[in-house]
C-alpha cells in the first residue's frame, strides 16, 4: 500500500536521503505474511531495511557526509549506553533497533537517519549490489566470530542470497565452505561463484559428502542459515565434537528452529548467534568494491513502489527463491 508520509525534519547529527534502491527480504515478507508481528501494530508501518540513498540534505554537526553522496544504510542502531556499547562490542548491545523491523523501515521515497548508520559508496559499486552491504557484513560478523582458520572446513547449511554471500565471504577468509541446500538451482549459482563443494541433500545424504571432503573428520564449523527451509538439527550432525555452530539471520522467526539438538551436548559444541553486522559496513562495502564477493547472479527482478505488493505475495509464493528483488523508486 502506498500512503504520504509527513515530511520529517532533518534534526543534529541526522541526513536525509532520497532513496536509490531498497531490497525485498524474507524478513518483509514474513512481515507481509503476518508470521513477524509488525513493530507499530495500529499505526501504517513501512517495511524495508536495506536502503542505498542519495543524501539530499545534512543535519548539524554532520562532517562526515555531504550532498549527493551516495549512501548505504545500516539498518541496526545500537543504544551506546549498556554494557557490551561501553565495552565497543556494538554488535551485542542489549537493545539492538533495526529500522523496518522495531519501527518503520526504507521503502519511501525520502528517509531521515542518523549520520553514524550512514556509509559512502565507492562510483563502482551499483546501487543494486549495495543492497546486499547487510548480508556481506552479517557474513563477515558470523565468520570472523567462528574464528576460521585458515583451510578449515565450513559446511553453509541454506543456500539463499544470504547462504550463498557466506559462502563467498567463508572463501575469502580461506576456509572451505561446503554448501548444503535442496535447491540446484541455488547450488550451481554459488558452484559459478567459486564454491567448490555443494551438497544437494535431495541427491545425496549431506554426511556421507561431508565425510568425504572432510576425510572422515567432520566440519570444524558450521553455519545455519535462519531465514532458510533448513533443519537446523540436522546441520548439527555436519560438525566434528567440539566443532563451533553459528545460528545466522534475523531471529524474530516465529517457526521455530527444528530438529533435535543432543548434538550440542553429545559433541560439546559452541554454539552461538549472529544477527547482525553492526561494524562491519565498511568492510562489506570494500569487499563489494573490489569483486571480491560477487552479488550480480543474486539480483533477481527490479521492481517500482507501486509493484512491491505484488512483488511480496509473489515472493511469499516462493517465485524468487534464493534471489532478491531489488526495489527502485
Ligand atoms: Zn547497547
Amino acid at each position: 500500500m502506498l500512503d504520504d508520509m509527513p515530511v520529517q525534519t532533518v534534526d543534529e547529527g541526522y541526513v536525509k536521503l532520497k532513496t536509490l534502491a531498497s531490497g525485498i527480504s524474507l524478513t518483509d515478507v514474513l512481515m507481509y505474511e503476518g508470521k513477524i508481528p509488525l513493530p507499530v501494530p495500529s499505526s501504517p508501518v513501512i517495511i524495508g531495511h536495506q536502503c542505498v540513498g542519495m543524501i539530499t540534505e545534512v543535519g548539524e554537526g554532520v562532517a562526515a557526509l555531504s550532498r549527493g553522496d551516495r549512501v548505504a544504510i545500516d539498518p541496526y542502531v545500537n543504544c551506546k549506553n549498556c554494557t557490551p556499547c561501553k565495552e565497543n562490542r556494538n554488535d551485542e548491545c542489549e537493545k539492538l533497533f533495526c529500522y523496518g523491523i522495531d519501527d518503520n523501515g526504507f521503502m519511501s521515497d525520502f528517509v531521515v537517519v542518523p549520520a553514524s548508520i550512514a556509509y559512502k559508496l565507492p562510483e563502482r559499486v551499483t546501487d543494486s549490489d549495495a543492497v546486499f552491504t547487510e548480508h556481506i557484513a552479517l557474513s563477515i560478523n558470523a565468520v570472523s566470530k567462528l574464528n576460521l582458520e585458515n583451510g578449515e572446513h565450513i559446511v553453509i547449511v541454506g543456500a539463499n542470497a544470504l547462504g550463498i554471500i557466506l559462502a563467498q565471504v567463508a572463501l575469502y577468509y580461506q576456509a572451505i565452505p561446503i554448501l548444503v541446500d535442496t535447491d540446484a538451482a541455488a547450488l550451481a549459482v554459488a558452484e559459478e561463484l567459486g564454491v567448490y563443494y555443494t551438497v544437494n541433500s535431495v541427491e545425496a545424504d549431506p554426511m556421507k559428502k561431508i565425510f568425504s571432503i572432510t576425510g572422515g573428520r567432520m566440519a570444524d564449523a558450521a553455519a545455519f542459515v535462519a531465514t532458510s527451509h533448513m533443519s537446523f538439527g540436522r546441520s548439527l550432525d555436519y560438525v566434528k565434537v567440539g566443532g563451533r555452530v553459528a545460528l545466522t539471520g534475523w531471529s524474530k522467526l516465529s517457526e521455530d528452529v527444528t530438529g533435535s539438538f543432543s548434538g550440542i551436548l553429545n559433541k560439546q559444541l559452541k554454539v552461538f548467534g549472529v544477527n547482525n553486522g553492526v561494524r562491519m559496513f565498511p568492510s562489506a562495502i570494500n569487499l563489494l568494491a573490489t569483486r571480491t564477493i560477487n552479488v550480480s547472479r543474486l539480483i533477481g527482478r527490479e521492481v517500482k513502489f507501486e509493484e512491491v505488493d505484488k512483488a511480496m505475495s509473489e515472493n511469499a509464493e516462493g517465485l524468487d527463491r534464493f534471489v532478491k528483488t531489488v526495489v527502485k523508486p
